[in-house]
């Protein structure tokens, strides 16, 4: 019988079975961030601890960074003591630190493939959930908290409870106007936001491997999203063609070696799985979530939810999101007022991403009482899309066009909702207030459909607005 990629990372990396029944797992790649490291590093220097292995540990700054300027000092104090923790301890440390002004910075999940940093058969850890991200390359990556971010910098070590793996198979060709977004949205509707606790996803099936890599970053990175501790796909052509070049993968005789290696850590033909799912790729729509979980969404041309109508076990959480977004059951969610429109985040603020926003918005403008932005994952994405002239098509369409951060996703930085407004958004979370009011609405969907949203200033049928492709 052969073994899936999960069990062939897992057991290259064990170090040993610890007593709890929990394995010692060597991480080959830590990435951190301003917000979840500095206890982390406090700690370390209250006990008087180095850094293990500096040289496997990338610091960028994304959190609460603006995206409207670079002075210094940051006009939140908060946020400037947390970059000046950062810049203090990657000093200390001798970690290399991607910091504002420099050409690598941006979202941590942007920034370490974009930099050949992850590479297929690694572990990898960051203090931030959506970390299953860098799975997309056939690494096993995990989200930790700031005390497990101490425990990597102090030992490289994790101690982790094992993964049953689930195969998620999307069959087809996707139509058009519909994306890797939607994959994500409709699997978590599926199976659940808790349906993968205890799982790893591995992401499979004609549709996944003719995607881009980062349409399967997209899908990887709300593996969390529907309870999933990783979700990965298989190292293929598509990776290793992505990944030649890039300033930290290997190179020469190096590059040969590591991609035999890579190949040899794919899912054999004949792996077993703890669970297999199929999803018709090709019966797609493109998917709006409506409530406050990304397992709470709709096809675009579907109605919301009745609790009457809806299973008992679903009936209080459906009721709980109506009442909050102050929808109807049963009403259509096409034509939903927005307020505000954002494209970015390390789900969907890549440069294809971009690309994909940019050809539905060319020629339009945003309606007038909508705001929206445009904040690429990374100053390399922003440079590539000023490069091929989209930050022209957004901004005379009237987007905002800004530099590279976590932006509205998170909203830890002065972009944010203000009172109830509604937002369509690029992201990968809904919860309340997750986008920075209390009370703020978060819709999320496709970049394609944010930007149709922002030009109708209600959430549309990007199919509607798809230019007619070229003509051979
Ligand atoms: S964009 Fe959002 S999910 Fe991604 S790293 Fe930033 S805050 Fe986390």
């Amino acid at each position: 019988m052969g073994k899936n990629l999960l069990e062939k990372v897992w057991s290259a990396h064990a170090v040993r079975e610890l007593p709890t029944g929990q394995t010692q797992l060597f991480i080959g790649l830590h990435l951190i961030h301003e917000v979840t490291s500095p206890q982390a590093f406090e700690d370390l220097r209250r006990r008087g601890w180095k850094v293990l292995h500096p040289e496997r540990t990338f610091a960028t700054v994304d959190h609460i960074v603006p995206t409207d300027t670079r002075s210094r000092p940051l006009a939140d104090p908060l946020a400037e003591e947390m970059l000046s923790a950062l810049e203090k301890s990657c000093s200390e440390q001798g970690i290399p630190l991607f910091h504002l002004g420099d050409d690598r910075q941006g979202i941590v999940h942007v920034v370490g493939p974009e930099l050949g940093l992850t590479q297929p058969g690694m572990t990898i850890a960051c203090g931030d959930s959506h970390t299953s991200t860098h799975g997309a390359f056939g690494s096993i990556a995990f989200g930790i908290g700031t005390s497990q971010v101490r425990d990597v910098l102090a030992s490289q070590c994790l101690a982790l409870d094992r993964l049953k793996v689930r195969r998620i198979a999307v069959r087809g060709h996707l139509p058009p106007g519909t994306y890797a977004k939607d994959v994500i949205l409709t699997i978590i509707r599926k199976l659940g936001v808790q349906g993968g606790v205890g799982y790893a996803y591995e992401y499979a099936g004609e549709a996944v491997d003719r995607m881009s890599m980062e349409e399967r970053m997209s899908i990887c990175n709300m593996s969390i999203e529907g309870g999933a501790r990783v979700g990965y796909v298989n190292p293929d052509r598509t990776t290793f063609a992505y990944m030649k070049g890039r300033p930290h993968a290997p190179a020469g005789a190096a590059w040969d070696r590591a991609v035999t290696w890579w190949e040899s850590m794919a899912s054999d033909p004949d792996a077993s799985y703890d669970d297999e799912v199929e999803i018709d790729g090709a019966r797609l729509q493109p998917t709006v979530t409506w409530g406050i979980h990304p397992g709470q969404s709709v096809e675009i041309g579907e109605k919301l939810p009745s609790p009457d109508d809806s299973p008992p076990i679903d009936r209080a959480s459906i009721a709980e999101a109506l009442a909050f977004m102050s929808f109807r059951p049963g009403a259509p969610i096409a034509g939903t007022r927005i307020d505000v429109a954002f494209i970015g985040s390390c789900t969907n603020g890549r440069l294809s991403d971009l690309r994909e926003a940019a050809r539905i918005v060319r020629g339009r403008r945003v309606a007038s009482h909508v705001k929206a932005l445009v904040v690429p994952g990374s100053r390399q994405v922003r440079k590539a899309a000023e490069a091929e002239g989209l930050h022209e098509i957004f901004i005379d369409s009237g987007f905002e066009w800004r530099d590279a951060g976590c932006s509205m996703c998170l909203a830890m930085n002065p972009d944010k909702l203000s009172g109830r407004q509604v937002c369509a958004s690029s992201s990968n979370r809904n919860f309340k207030g997750r986008q920075g009011s209390p009370t703020g609405r978060t819709l999320l969907m496709s970049p394609a459909m944010v930007a149709a949203a922002a030009i109708r200033g209600e959430v549309a049928d990007v199919r509607e607005m798809l230019p007619e492709p070229a003509l051979a």
